[in-house]
């Protein structure tokens, strides 16, 4: 394991609300990855930002009477607030239009230039009549050419996951008509040049998902088209060339440049060399699988075509989409949860602990059902894990004043129940380091079953021999288990290290520590309460009737 780690996870876009569905297959892993690794003693910061740029913003800006800055303003707040609302812990939320950013990008496109990654070509590009536009992007749907979907946007097929060459069938996305072409000179980047330097890559990368590398390598083999790197718009990073105006960089030029960027300006703020941390340490880019293409290949070759300046990704774990009651998420079909109004009628904790739980390592998707979340965080979260806490602690402070008991002479459970505290530290840990959070979690509650089992055969309230050894256990297992929750449930963990009696912050803890046996006889545990609360099913019911009528 690498000293030093720099985590990235896809950008928001500076245009709408948070939902559940973003926060379940980037944010939340990549949080969970980076407590964990400052657990493990990793230099690691969390580094992400707003993605300010592009036509969609330049639009609804207009329309709600903003400059485009006031508008990716308001929602870089809002994401920032609703982010740390849900524990999403970021060292540094930056924004790609930022004056940081805006440089870095003119200095890359430069150095591509100059080393003969870029071609200037005419174009034909759409153009609307009716609403008087050049059409990048989305503002254009049709048939995919690779593999007939229809309704898909000119710049990403979501069925297939490809960037269209040319759409078929096209229309305007504003209006429905069909667009006429209209003559444009555009800025190329050659990504055909790296075909070899990316496989290259992709094969000597052991830490990415092979499923992921195998259909990336089949795109470069049918052989990779050379993207078309700008735009005629006003709202972007200019393209640095004298002469040009009106013409700004495509979003997926710049906007991955933030990580760099963004990590750079944070590392230098705090006394750091930037460039040289960031090539010492593990670099990760949490993302979800729509944007492979973007990450695999395109975000590679922009950092191999300036010379490596900048190391290239070692993880890029890539997940499913998460679909809400086994339907595709949408805002615009009113199909979607908000992480705010979640967060108001439930703990943060509670949806951390059930998104980790259903989203395995994997571009498999994954289903929000409101049921399963009740059933998951009743019989999970608190009838196994919340239970035990409850019970070893309630227990010792009633039958004990709070006071830990020394052990007596071991039995057989007794010793096979050390020997759990004794493993949890290697099987959580392993896993953990294998991105396998939902596993890990499932280690972790499978610890606490063992010792509600062990709890309840010993049977300490009967106080006969054995009590002492079964409790001085049991709380000792408490602290183990809030030492390694801490990662997935930083709240929930701080609660259970002040009911403990322990001073301090519970994220200080070094993870190594979790199986060592560290509370002693007389040890006075601090106040005991229960940390969580049943959900409703009336709330479960009302959530779901809300969804299904938009009231
Ligand atoms: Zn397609
Ligand atoms: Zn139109």
């Amino acid at each position: 394991m690498n000293s030093k780690a720099i985590i990235t996870s896809a950008l928001p876009y500076a245009n709408g609300e948070i939902h559940v569905g973003h926060v379940a297959s980037t944010y939340l892993p990549a949080d969970v990855t980076t407590r964990f690794l400052k657990q493990k003693g990793v230099e690691t910061y969390y580094i992400c930002a707003s993605d300010d740029f592009g036509t969609p913003i330049l639009i609804q800006s207009e329309k709600e009477g903003k400059t485009p800055e006031e508008y990716v303003e308001y929602w870089n707040k809002r994401d920032s607030e609703d982010f740390a609302a849900f524990d999403i812990e970021f060292d540094f939320f930056y924004k790609t239009s930022s004056p940081e950013n805006r440089k870095f990008v003119q200095d890359v496109f430069r150095k591509l230039e100059q080393a003969g990654h870029i071609y200037e070509k005419e174009i034909i590009q759409f153009y609307c009549n009716n609403d008087k536009k050049f059409l990048p992007d989305r503002y254009v749907v049709g048939t995919c050419p690779y593999c007939k979907a229809e309704e898909q946007y000119s710049d990403l097929c979501e069925k297939c996951g490809r960037v269209p060459e040319e759409i078929e069938n096209p229309h305007c996305s504003i209006c429905g008509e069909t667009p006429v072409k209209e003559k444009t000179k555009h800025y190329f980047f050659k990504l055909k040049n790296f075909s070899d330097k990316l496989s290259e890559y992709l094969n000597g990368n052991q830490n990415l998902q092979k499923d992921v590398k195998k259909y990336v390598q089949n795109w470069i083999k049918e052989g990779l088209v050379d993207w078309d790197i700008t735009r005629d718009i006003s709202w972007g990073v200019p393209v640095p060339i004298d002469g040009v105006s009106e013409k700004v960089f495509y979003g997926w030029f710049d906007n991955h440049l933030a990580y760099i960027s963004s990590a750079i300006k944070f590392l230098n703020d705090n006394g750091k060399d930037g460039k040289t941390f960031w090539n010492e340490s593990d670099i990760y880019h949490f993302i979800g699988k729509d944007i492979v293409y973007h990450h695999y290949l395109f975000l590679p070759a922009m950092r191999l075509g300036i010379g490596e300046e900048y190391k290239l990704p070692d993880y890029i774990p890539t997940r499913g989409h998460l679909t809400l009651q086994a339907k595709k998420i949408s805002k615009s079909r009113n199909w979607y949860i908000g992480l705010k109004d979640f967060l108001q009628l439930f703990p943060a904790d509670y949806l951390r602990f059930y998104l980790v739980s259903i989203n395995p390592y994997s571009q498999d998707d994954l289903n929000f059902d409101w049921d399963e979340f009740a059933t998951k965080i009743n019989s999970e979260l608190i009838g196994n894990f919340g239970n035990l806490i409850n019970r070893a602690l309630g227990f010792t402070v009633k039958a004990f004043d709070g006071v830990v008991p020394g052990p007596e002479e071991l039995d057989e459970m007794d010793k096979e129940s050390e020997k759990k505290i004794k493993e949890l530290v290697l099987d959580v840990g392993k896993l953990m380091e294998q991105n396998h959070l939902d596993r890990a979690l499932k280690k972790i509650l499978q610890f606490s079953a063992h010792f509600n089992q062990y709890f309840q055969h010993k049977e300490p309230w009967k106080k006969g021999p054995g009590t002492n050894s079964c409790v001085y256990l049991s709380v000792n297992a408490v602290r183990s288990l809030a030492v390694a929750i801490y990662p997935f449930l930083p709240k929930s963990s701080q609660k259970i290290w002040t009911q403990l009696g322990i001073d301090g912050d519970v994220s200080a803890q070094r993870f190594d520590e979790i199986s060592n046996i560290v509370i002693k006889q007389g040890h006075k545990l601090g106040k005991v309460s229960p940390l969580f609360e049943k959900v409703e099913e009336s709330v479960i019911e009302e959530q779901k009737k809300k969804l299904e009528t938009g009231i």
